[in-house]
Parts: C-alpha cells; sequence; structure tokens
C-alpha cells in the first residue's frame, strides 16, 4: 500500500452546519498553530445533518476547499464522513478523506459464537495479568471477561471492518483517515474494553487513527462536562497508555489516537486533557461541532435588528416544539424547562440579554444552560428559514465569524493545547509543539 494519509497530532473536528463559517474556523487553527501549537482543521457533518440540512456532503468539501485557498492554509485539512454506517456512506465516499464508522447500533448484538472463539483463541496475551505502562495496576482480564467483551463488541468491529473495505475499495486503502465511533451507545467502554476492542479492529486490518469510546460521564450538547471530572481523567490517562501499548502490540498507525466527541465545549476536562496529553506525548481529535451554529446565533443577536429578530423568531419556534426537538437527543441534553424563558420574554430582549443567556461563559450569572442547550439542537428551525437565514449570515458576516473564531481559539484550542499562560507568537518562527505552561 502507498503511504498512508495520516492525521497529524492535533486535530479539531469543527462542523459548519450551514457551510458559512469555514474560513472563519480557519483562523482560529491560524491562531494555534502560530502560538506552536498545529491544529488540523477537519470539517465534520454527519448524514443526519446533511438530511435536516439538505446539503450534499460535496458542499462540505467545496466549503473546506474554498476556506484554505481563500485563506492560504498550505498545511493538512481534512473533509470527515461523520458517523456514517454501511447504507448511508455512498455519497459520502468522493468528498471525504476521513470517515467516522459508526458501529455503535451494533454494541451489545451477539457476534457468531465460532467467531468469539476464534477471537479469543487468537488472544492468549490478552488472558491474564498485563502491564501496561503508565497504568499503576496491571490489568488482568480472565479468558471469561474477553468472552464477555468479545460478545458485547465483537459484532460492531466486524461492522467497521466490513464498511472500511467498502470504502477502501472505491478509495484505495492509503487514501483516507480511518476513525470508527462507539461513542453513542449507553455505557462507557473502560480502558481494559478498550484495550480488547483495539486488538479486535487491528484483527480486522483496518488502519485505525482515531477512536472514538464513550466516556464516563455526561457529555451534553454545547455545554460543560458533567460527571466526576477526577475519574474521567483517570480512564483518560488510562485510554492513552492503552492506545499507546496497543500500537506497539498490534501494530495500529502509530498515528492512532483518542478522539472525544465532545458534543462541544467540554471545559472543565480540558485541563485535565491537556496535562494527560502532555504527559504521554500524545495528540487527540476532539469534535465540537455544534458549537459554531450557536455562534451564528450569538453573532446575529449581537448585530441586533434583522439579526436579532431572526435569532428571536428562532427561538420562538423552538420552544413551541421543545418536545419534538429534544426527542432524538434525550441522553445528550439536560434541559430544565422550569429555566426556559417564553417566547415573549425572550421577544423583548435587547441583544445583550440574548447574547448573555446563549453565550457560554459560566461566569456570567445571565448565562442559562437549558436556554443554550434547546438552540444547540434547534438548528432544523434555521434550515427551515432557508435564504433568509443564509441572507442573514452573509450580511452579519462579519460580527459573527468574529464570535466563531473567538470561541474556538480562546474558549477552546487554547485550553485545551496552549494551556494558561499565553505566549504571543514571536515573528518569523513556528514551533510545531504545543507551548505548555
Ligand atoms: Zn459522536
Amino acid at each position: 500500500m502507498n503511504q498512508l494519509l495520516s492525521l497529524g497530532k492535533f486535530s479539531f473536528g469543527m462542523g459548519d452546519r450551514f457551510g458559512h463559517q469555514g474560513k472563519a474556523q480557519l483562523q482560529a487553527c491560524i491562531l494555534a498553530t502560530q502560538l506552536g501549537a498545529e491544529v488540523v482543521p477537519v470539517w465534520n457533518k454527519s448524514n443526519r445533518e446533511h438530511s435536516f440540512i439538505g446539503t450534499e456532503p460535496s458542499s462540505l468539501r467545496a466549503e473546506a476547499d474554498a476556506a484554505v485557498q481563500t485563506l492560504g492554509w498550505e498545511k493538512s485539512y481534512h473533509v470527515d464522513a461523520d458517523h456514517i454506517r454501511l447504507e448511508t456512506v455512498d455519497r459520502f465516499i468522493t468528498p471525504s478523506d476521513f470517515f467516522t464508522i459508526d458501529v455503535a447500533d451494533s454494541i451489545g448484538k451477539p457476534a457468531n459464537a465460532a467467531d468469539v472463539k476464534a477471537f479469543v483463541d487468537r488472544h492468549p496475551e490478552l488472558i491474564g495479568q498485563i502491564s501496561i505502562p503508565h497504568i499503576d495496576q496491571p490489568i488482568s482480564i480472565s479468558r471469561a471477561e474477553i468472552e464477555r467483551v468479545a460478545n458485547k463488541f465483537l459484532l460492531a468491529v466486524q461492522d467497521a471492518g466490513k464498511i472500511y473495505r467498502h470504502i477502501a475499495q472505491a478509495k484505495g486503502e492509503a487514501n483516507f483517515i480511518t476513525e470508527v465511533s462507539m461513542d453513542e451507545t449507553d455505557s462507557p467502554q473502560t480502558p481494559h474494553e478498550l484495550l480488547i476492542i483495539l486488538a479486535a479492529l487491528a484483527d480486522e486490518k483496518i488502519p485505525l487513527q482515531t477512536i472514538a469510546p464513550k466516556f464516563t460521564g455526561r457529555f451534553n450538547k454545547g455545554v460543560d462536562y458533567v460527571g466526576d471530572i477526577r475519574q474521567f481523567e483517570k480512564e483518560f490517562n488510562e485510554d492513552l497508555a492503552v492506545i499507546a501499548f496497543a500500537i506497539g502490540k498490534y501494530g495500529l498507525p502509530a498515528t492512532l489516537k483518542l478522539s472525544v466527541h465532545s458534543g462541544s465545549d467540554k471545559f472543565s476536562i480540558y485541563e485535565p486533557m491537556r496535562r494527560a496529553l502532555k504527559k504521554f506525548d500524545a495528540g487527540v481529535h476532539i469534535k465540537t461541532a455544534g458549537t459554531t451554529w450557536l455562534e451564528e446565533l450569538i453573532g446575529l443577536a449581537e448585530a441586533g435588528g434583522d439579526g436579532l429578530a431572526i435569532a428571536q423568531e428562532i427561538y420562538a419556534y423552538a420552544i413551541e416544539h421543545v418536545d419534538e426537538f429534544c426527542a432524538p437527543y434525550a441522553t445528550v441534553i439536560d434541559i430544565n424547562k422550569a429555566k426556559l424563558p417564553t417566547a415573549a420574554a425572550v421577544n423583548g430582549w435587547t441583544s445583550s440579554q440574548f447574547v448573555s443567556a446563549l453565550r457560554h461563559d459560566q461566569s456570567n450569572p445571565q448565562f442559562n444552560p437549558s436556554f443554550r442547550q434547546l438552540l444547540h439542537v434547534s438548528f432544523k428551525v434555521a434550515a427551515k428559514k432557508g435564504d433568509r437565514y443564509l441572507d442573514a449570515l452573509k450580511k452579519h458576516e462579519a460580527i459573527i465569524a468574529k464570535n466563531v473564531t473567538e470561541n474556538l481559539f480562546e474558549r477552546h484550542m487554547k485550553p485545551l493545547l496552549l494551556g494558561g499562560s499565553q505566549k504571543q507568537p514571536a515573528k518569523g518562527t513556528s514551533r510545531l509543539e504545543p507551548v505548555n505552561a
């Protein structure tokens, strides 16, 4: 095989639902790169998002190419077919060079008994005590435990293999980046389950570069992490240790890293993640997609006049359809309905009131996480407005772009990759490693 298209150490999956923020998003990557944390932009959009908005995957490729050309970005960038399955992948094959193979639906469905037995027989090294560098206690796995994990995950891994080979046949196996996602499922995967899953993915000969497990805690849409941060940190560190170990043990690509499907804005775990990445000298892929759509609304509201009016209309429609819009996202939102303002109240708000309620600034007493989560899942409403919404994005491009760039750079890239105190970029230098304060 030719040399595998490889993914850089730090990469950001930035969704752009309406396709107008590519330049503003890329600008955030440029700023981070100038400060020494080279961020590879990845534009991701799922089949569901394309369907809700009525776009084709090729539009995302066009947007990414245009942003890159306009801003003169000469480093790598990718277009991710996010959360695809065998039945949805085909229209993504030409425009995408990154595929997030979603096999969560097959988790928990038992694989063929003979396949499970063959897997366990093939992996005697997984039975007993396994010492993994940087994990304090050796992991202890019994044959029965491997069987249990195989029964839960082997079918999903086999599905990933089928989808991978389908894409490889059409595109050529060296020409794309493969992610396997298992995040949209009920229970988190433990580090030792991750090890067994990686062994199985290696058996399928998938040149896996990112894996998205489900982590402990709640990753609600557009708001901060809810859960035990110390437990998250412990498991995140152990996952990094398992990945480093599995790369050597199973011959997986050296670029393999975790992909964190964050649901956006998990500010309180960025610092523990940064510490862990530094400790392991590991990379990470972080998907923080929906946050940009909310910055569009913030920019429109901040613009006032017709911009604020359209933001208010979107909320009024969303609150009227709150149950319908929230149902598909039940496992990834926690909205307190009592905290949702009425449409009439919001229609009376000033720009600053709307922005304060929506912008993810937890130090602002006006910030309203229920309001923010409802709007996060209501992008369909903006899609329904069609050209009126898109025209508003064009008319208020400058103020929206400022919010989009600042949000990604200041609130996401800086804390995750650069840490506390910021150094100004020195002219003419380009450090490739992150600056760790
Ligand atoms: Zn996901």
